[in-house]
């Protein structure tokens, strides 16, 4: 690594948050793991979550399923988006379970040889995203893809406000409850509840959680979750600039006083937004202004106090939670690091220890 920012992995973090969701919320764990892992890097959290007791992987596409069995992840792998009927065979060969969410699937994957392939329902309850919105379309589903071979393994729905609304979860839940029970079919998986739900939600019906978010120790509702992630840089250049002075594009800050600035390698090329501008960043015990345009490859800090070059930056991790980064620019963690650029290392930690540098961007050099 030349450049000295990186977006840090604690895969024992995400190892105890597995243990801990389990627990609390006595179900199969399913972990979601769309988007390399909301940018954590695919295979290393896989192989976490499932030394943790996973008992499956679930990701948004037939390409991110792909690459898991490319990277040798062999257990059960759901996709929860569309998969396309002519790539029925990559589904069967790579033992990829697909999730069946309208009548016009059915019928596409039905003209295909879909004998033996996994499939889970997907039922609408309110999300109104992908799934089967009546009883009367599951059945006829059901009974199509059973006529065709397929092995129905699942049925599962997703709740639009488990952070926030008991009230919509439970109507989603009633109607969830009401299609599992008119099908009468002995699914192996039954799974309604996503990250917060899994903590929150009790229910006598469904067998699995499907966690995301709080892998990382990100919750609505726990604080006894470890938080696994964090994003530093280094200070590569301090200056000192007087009264009067502007910095950096469209001088949109003036200095008042005689200033310390710090230039970060660090930009809106790397996840860092423009709107991070006026937030703070931690400088080895001094939170630091961001000032001026964040730049697409460096950023301009004020320093409270001297620091030197090659001074510790955080972006967000110990001081500075993921959570209030992801409120002051009104986001949610989600987007905030599934937006931390393929140019970014990733590191990892493993019983404390660095394990391993990744950025596959820099395997010709
Ligand atoms: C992304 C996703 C999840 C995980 O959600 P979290 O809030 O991160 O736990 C679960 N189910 C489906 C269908 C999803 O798309």
């Amino acid at each position: 690594m030349y450049r000295d920012t990186w977006f840090e992995i604690d895969l024992d973090a995400i190892r105890a948050n597995v243990r801990t969701i389990r627990r609390i919320s006595g179900k199969k764990f399913i972990a979601v793991l769309k988007a390399n892992a909301y940018g954590c890097g695919d295979i290393r959290v896989c192989r976490a979550v499932v030394d943790a007791g996973a008992e499956m992987v679930a990701v948004s596409s037939l390409e991110e399923a792909l690459v898991l069995r490319g990277e040798g992840y062999d257990g059960e792998l759901l996709i929860l988006g569309a998969t396309k009927a002519e790539d029925c065979n990559k589904l069967k060969d790579n033992n990829i379970t697909a999730t069946a969410y309208s009548a016009d699937w059915v019928d596409a994957f039905c003209a295909q040889d879909c004998a033996g392939l996994k499939v889970h329902l997907k039922v609408d309850t309110g999300m109104n995203r992908i799934g089967f919105r009546t009883v009367d379309e599951l059945r006829a589903a059901k009974e199509k893809l059973l006529a065709a071979g397929v092995s129905l393994e699942g049925i599962f729905t997703h709740f639009a406000c488990a952070d926030s609304s008991r009230e919509m979860t439970d109507r989603q839940y009633l109607k969830f409850a009401e299609a599992v029970q008119a099908l009468d079919y002995p699914f192996r998986w039954i799974h309604c509840d996503n990250s917060d739900a899994s903590v929150s939600f009790r229910d006598p019906l469904s067998n699995a959680c499907r966690v995301g978010i709080s892998l990382y120790g990100i919750s609505a509702f726990r604080d006894d979750l470890k938080p696994a992630l964090s994003m530093y840089t280094r200070i590569f250049h301090v200056k000192k600039v007087q009264a009067g002075e502007t910095i950096g594009y469209g001088a949109t800050y003036t200095a008042t006083d005689e200033e310390m600035i710090a230039t970060i390698p660090i930009g809106y090329a790397d996840g860092f937004v423009r709107a991070n501008q006026g937030r703070k960043v931690f400088a080895e015990g001094a939170l630091c202004e961001v000032v001026g345009r964040v730049c697409m490859d460096q950023t301009m800090i004020r320093l409270p106090v001297y620091r030197p070059e090659g001074t510790l930056v955080e972006i967000f991790g110990p001081h500075i939670p993921l959570e209030k980064m992801a409120a002051d620019l009104q986001t949610i963690p989600y987007e905030i690091i599934c937006l931390i650029s393929s140019r970014v290392t990733r590191i990892y930690i493993e019983n404390s220890r660095k394990i391993a540098e990744d950025n596959p961007r820099l395997s010709s050099i």
